[in-house]
């Protein structure tokens, strides 16, 4: 069945974040000069203006920073999915990144709940990082 939602945009800038999905490697920029590890990926350090990144690959483990869960989609797509949530997850590295919460009711999702990435092959060239409770 063909995958009906959005596709990833790539870009020079994420190209290797969706190069590392790939391979199931949650991949985040980190500033060579200062050490912040930062998402998204840009062309400078939000911290120190340095443009000169390291692609570390996260250890995939974080905790839920805040939640919604959504009951309406304005998507077909999507539709078959609801009620779901999508969450922002603090990595242990330090990012926070937009996601959604998988294999848990949404009624069970709790801010500061640790999760870890799972991942979705959702085409021969797209493996999407999904969060689910800390095993
Ligand atoms: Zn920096």
């Amino acid at each position: 069945m063909a995958y009906e939602k959005p596709l990833p945009r790539v870009t020079a800038d994420t190209k290797p974040f969706w190069e590392g999905s790939k391979e199931h490697q949650l991949r985040f920029q980190k500033c060579r000069s200062c050490g912040h590890v930062r998402w998204p990926a840009s062309v400078i350090c939000p911290k120190c203006y340095s443009d000169q990144p390291d692609w570390i690959v996260s250890s995939g483990k974080g905790k839920v920073y805040s939640f919604v869960v959504h009951h309406r989609t304005f998507d077909k797509a999507f539709e078959q999915e609801l009620p779901y949530v999508a969450a922002l997850v603090e990595l242990e590295e330090g990012p926070i990144f937009l996601s959604s919460i998988v294999d848990l009711r949404p009624e069970e999702v709790k801010i500061n709940m640790p999760v870890e990435v799972t991942w979705k092959d959702i085409t021969q060239e797209f493996s999407i990082p999904k969060f689910k409770p800390l095993s």
